[in-house]
């Protein structure tokens, strides 16, 4: 199976801002952005959908965590909403595990 296109993005091959890096998942800006801030957090093991992770996983979590981190630390206000979709049916079209982050404020710093 060919790689999906954030795993792509991971290997460098596609070019996008990794803003941040965990052991387990990185973070880009969206394309295509629906708000002021439109990030995606996207695990780097590629799996289809959230469907496909064990009920042990510990990646929403994780995935939680992170969002909040960014809030705290990146955004203007730390007010956001994550959103996941599940599903061709739910408009999910990369099937490859991401957690759009979305704000009507800005990002201070990407650091
Ligand atoms: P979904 O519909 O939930 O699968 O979301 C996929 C998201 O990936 C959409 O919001 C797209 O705008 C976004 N997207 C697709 N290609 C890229 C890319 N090369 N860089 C950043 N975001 C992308």
């Amino acid at each position: 199976m060919s790689d999906s296109i954030f795993t792509k993005i991971l290997k460098g091959e596609i070019p996008s801002d990794i803003i941040i890096q965990t052991d387990d998942l990185f973070v880009i800006k969206d394309i295509n952005p629906k708000a002021k801030t439109h990030l995606l957090i996207i695990t780097k093991e590629e799996i289809p959908t959230l469907n496909d992770l064990p009920s042990n996983s510990d990646i929403p979590s994780k995935a939680v965590e992170l969002a909040k981190r960014i809030a705290n630390e990146m955004l203007e206000k730390p007010e956001y909403k994550l959103q996941i979709n599940v599903g061709k049916n739910a408009g999910q079209e990369v099937f490859h595990i991401h957690f759009h982050f979305l704000s009507k404020f800005k990002l201070k710093s990407t650091v």
